[in-house]
C-alpha cells in the first residue's frame, strides 16, 4: 500500500465537509446520551481482511440499538433454520416508521426482521428456544463480531425494559396475534440487551466487515454467521435497513445497511469493506443527519452499490482500500 492509497485524507475530506450539518436531535430518551456532544462525529472503513481505518471522534461509546437486529435476525437463522425463522417473520418492507403497529394489524405477522416488531419476534424466538441462555448465546455472538468481549451499558439496558411501553405494546400485540408465546418479558428483555450492546464506529465497521467476508470477523479469523445466511441477512438490510427509507437509500447509495438512533450507520460492500459512521443528531425516519448524507458522498465518490456505482469523473480521485493491499491499521 502506497500513501496515496491511503483512504486516510479522504476520510478526514467527508468530516470536514460534512461537520457544518448541525440540524437533527439527538435521541435524549438514552440515558448518558444527554451527556454527549450533538456534534460527536466519527467515520471508519475495515476491509474484508482486517485493515481499519478511522477518522474524528473514533473511540466514543454508543449503543448499537436498531443495528443489533440484522445480527440476532443471522443468529436465529444459524440455530434455528429458515423455515422457523420466517414462520414468524415475512421478508417484506413496511414503508412504515421502525416502531410502526399498522402492519401487524393489517397481517398479523412482522413484514421483516429489521423493525422493532419483527426483532422482538426474533427475540421471543430465540428465547423460547433456550430461556436459560438465550442472553449468553447473544452475548457471545455479538463478542464473536466485535473481536472482544460484549459488553451492554446498565442504564440504557435498563430504560429499555422500564420505558420501553410501545415495544411491550408490539410484543402484546405479537401475542395477541399467537406470534410469539406467553413469556413477553422474556422477549422485551433479550431485545433490550441486544438495542443496549456498547461499541465505537470502528467495530460497528469490523461489525459489517465481517458480513462482508462472508461471515467471518477479519481480525479474528473466527466465523460469526453461517456462511449460507449472509445474503439472507444482506438481502433484508437491502430492502428494509432503512425503513420507510430503504428506497431511496438504495437508490442514492445502493449497499445493505442498518441505522439505530444512538446515530450509528453501518453498510456493507460485499466482498470488500465495511463502513461505518457515527454521529448523533437524527432525523425524522431515526438515521444520522450526517450519517445520510455521507454515506451518500461516499457511494458516488467511491463508486460503491451493490448494483453499481453512479457514475462520477472525480472517483478515480479518491483512493479506495483494496482487501488484498498490504495492513495498515492505525
Ligand atoms: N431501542 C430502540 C427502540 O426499540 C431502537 C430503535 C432504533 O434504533 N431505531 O425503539
Amino acid at each position: 500500500m502506497t500513501a496515496s492509497d491511503d483512504p486516510g485524507p479522504y476520510l478526514r475530506d467527508l468530516l470536514e465537509r460534512f461537520r457544518p450539518l448541525r440540524e437533527g436531535k439527538v435521541q435524549q430518551s438514552l440515558p448518558g446520551m444527554d451527556r454527549t456532544d450533538p456534534d460527536t462525529f466519527a467515520i471508519a472503513v475495515a476491509t474484508a481482511d482486517g485493515q481499519v481505518w478511522s477518522e474524528g471522534d473514533d473511540r466514543h461509546p454508543f449503543s448499537l440499538q436498531s443495528i443489533s437486529k440484522p445480527f440476532l435476525y443471522g443468529m436465529a437463522l444459524d440455530q434455528l433454520g429458515r423455515e422457523c425463522v420466517h414462520r414468524k417473520v415475512a421478508v417484506e418492507p413496511t414503508g412504515e416508521a421502525f416502531n410502526s403497529l399498522t402492519e401487524l394489524e393489517e397481517d398479523h405477522l412482522p413484514y421483516n426482521p429489521m423493525i422493532n416488531s419483527g426483532a422482538i419476534a426474533i427475540s421471543a424466538l430465540l428465547h423460547h428456544d433456550a430461556p436459560d441462555e438465550s442472553r449468553d448465546r447473544m452475548m457471545a455472538m455479538f463478542g464473536e463480531y466485535l473481536g472482544r468481549r460484549a459488553e451492554v451499558h446498565e442504564a440504557v439496558k435498563g430504560r429499555e425494559l422500564l420505558g420501553a411501553h410501545r415495544n411491550r405494546a408490539i410484543a402484546h400485540l405479537l401475542r395477541h396475534f399467537e406470534v410469539i408465546g406467553d413469556d413477553i418479558d422474556g422477549a422485551i428483555r433479550l431485545y433490550a440487551w441486544q438495542c443496549a450492546v456498547m461499541l465505537d464506529v470502528r467495530e460497528l465497521a469490523l461489525m459489517a466487515a465481517t458480513l462482508a467476508n462472508g461471515g467471518v470477523q477479519p481480525v479474528t479469523g473466527r466465523r460469526a454467521l453461517q456462511r449460507r445466511h449472509v445474503r439472507d441477512v444482506l438481502t433484508l438490510m437491502f430492502t428494509c435497513g432503512m425503513y420507510d427509507t430503504s428506497g431511496t437509500w438504495a437508490y442514492h447509495v445502493g449497499l445493505p445497511a442498518k441505522s439505530g438512533v444512538s446515530g450509528g450507520i453501518l453498510a456493507v460492500v460485499p466482498g470488500r469493506m465495511g463502513l461505518a459512521v457515527f454521529s448523533p443528531r437524527l432525523d425524522g425516519h431515526g438515521h444520522s443527519v450526517r450519517g445520510i448524507q455521507v454515506f451518500k458522498a461516499w457511494a458516488v465518490d467511491w463508486g460503491l452499490g451493490v448494483l453499481g456505482g453512479c457514475e462520477d469523473s472525480e472517483r478515480s480521485a479518491h483512493p479506495v482500500p483494496d482487501p488484498a493491499s498490504a495492513k495498515s491499521a492505525n
